[in-house]
């Protein structure tokens, strides 16, 4: 293949762009797990990554993807046969009902239609039909990194609490840590997933399970079987900051830089950073005369923008144009949705000047591909961020 001159713009949402500070970081000679350095970088992440979830509990560090982490916060807090409340936000909410399928557990799929986000009411009467309290825990994606909508955790908190269910609480941020505003304590999360290679900023190769004393209680008592996923070993070896097998050394190295970088941003200023960037996507869209995916104002998620394409046009067809064109890839249309939209992902490291190049690309490409638009878009966005 011809060399293409400059940076890919990598604009999915997850993998992002990974930082030169972190890529340098990485960049280090693989050190003895056992030995005591690596003790001191161990209880460095194992410490550090509590305040990005904003959680005084354990953080559970696994060399896996985010899917490891979905079976993770399953397999240790419950039984075979439990069931389990989950909501179809979309494909990813999908993925994960799949998992706990095939991992044994009976999940209860609340329908969704794709455009929103999981609607605390329906929880609410779902769990409060459920005298007997058969469910044993409710499973909701934050982020859904499939449609762009977000949930709003702290409403699904109140409704599982007014409904008086003991329910376990299990969140999947997967795309929103590190993107959007996150708090296992203060929201009442049992077990918060998440993984590394999203608002993280990190390759793909770390995911995450925080967990509060509920979780931790439910883990002595569930009969899943726990082995490579098991919490007891890891929170036995994590106490001198090692684990129980060969954790990613160099991603740790990564995670240790990305959370220094998130703290010296401030996380409030990284969230509002993502809030303007995802209004000035959303103006640039309306400006297109294209639909934003997400139906919802205050569900809109601002780690990606999903953007639907006018009937008889591909989204494919599009992403493909702006791809060989002009060296950017855009997030695919999934399940459901496939062909019908594309993602901007605005998450991770990411700025103004990098969002304007963004959309140029996409304005260029939805010219070149003849899906109908108004031109101007990233005038609208250039006229907003300079505001
Ligand atoms: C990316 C993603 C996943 C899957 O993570 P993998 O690292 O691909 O296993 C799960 N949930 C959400 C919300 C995601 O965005």
């Amino acid at each position: 293949m011809a060399r293409t001159a400059g940076r890919h713009f990598l604009q999915i949402p997850g993998p992002t762009q990974v930082p030169d500070r972190i890529l340098r970081a990485i960049d280090m000679p693989v050190i003895d797990h056992r030995g005591p350095e690596f003790g001191v970088l161990g209880k460095n992440v194992l410490d550090g990554i509590k305040d990005i979830f904003k959680c005084a509990g354990p953080v559970i560090i696994y060399p896996a993807s985010g899917t490891g982490a979905w079976e993770a916060a399953l397999t240790n807090t419950l039984s075979p046969g439990d069931k389990v409340l989950m909501y179809e936000s979309g494909h990813f909410a999908t993925l994960w009902k799949g998992i706990a399928e095939r991992m044994g557990l009976v999940p209860e799929f609340i329908e969704g239609d794709w455009r929103r986000a999981a609607a605390p009411e329906k929880i609410g009467e779902r769990l409060a039909q459920d005298n007997g309290h058969e469910i044993k825990a409710v499973c909701v994606v934050h982020n859904e990194t499939a449609t762009g909508c977000t949930a709003r955790i702290p409403e699904i908190r109140k409704a599982i609490d007014d409904a008086r269910h003991p329910a376990l609480f299990l969140v999947d941020t997967i795309s929103s840590l590190g993107s959007i505003d996150y708090r296992h304590d203060e929201w009442g999360v049992d077990v918060t997933v998440g993984g590394s290679q999203k608002g993280l900023m990190l390759p793909p190769g770390l995911s995450f399970n925080a967990l509060n004393d509920k979780a931790l209680q439910a883990s002595q008592h569930s009969k899943l079987p726990k082995a490579y996923w098991g919490w007891q070993e890891m929170l036995s070896a994590n106490g001198n900051g090692f684990f129980p097998y060969t954790p990613a050394t160099n991603l740790l190295y990564g995670l240790s830089e990305a959370i220094d970088m998130l703290k010296e941003e401030g996380l409030d200023n990284v969230f509002s950073r993502h809030d303007r960037h995802a209004e000035a996507t959303r103006k640039t869209v309306v400006h297109w005369g294209l639909e934003v995916l997400c139906q919802e104002p205050k569900e809109y998620s601002s780690a990606l923008t999903a953007i639907f394409l006018p009937d008889g046009h591909d989204a494919d067809a599009l992403r493909g144009v702006i791809k060989d064109k002009f060296d950017m890839s855009l997030g695919t249309g999934l399940g459901k949705v496939a062909g019908k939209v594309f993602r901007i992902g605005h998450l991770g490291d990411f700025n103004d000047l990098t969002l304007l190049g963004t959309l140029a690309g996409v304005e260029m490409g939805l010219g070149i591909a003849g899906v109908p638009h108004a031109k101007g878009g990233v005038q609208v966005a250039m006229d907003f961020l300079s505001k």
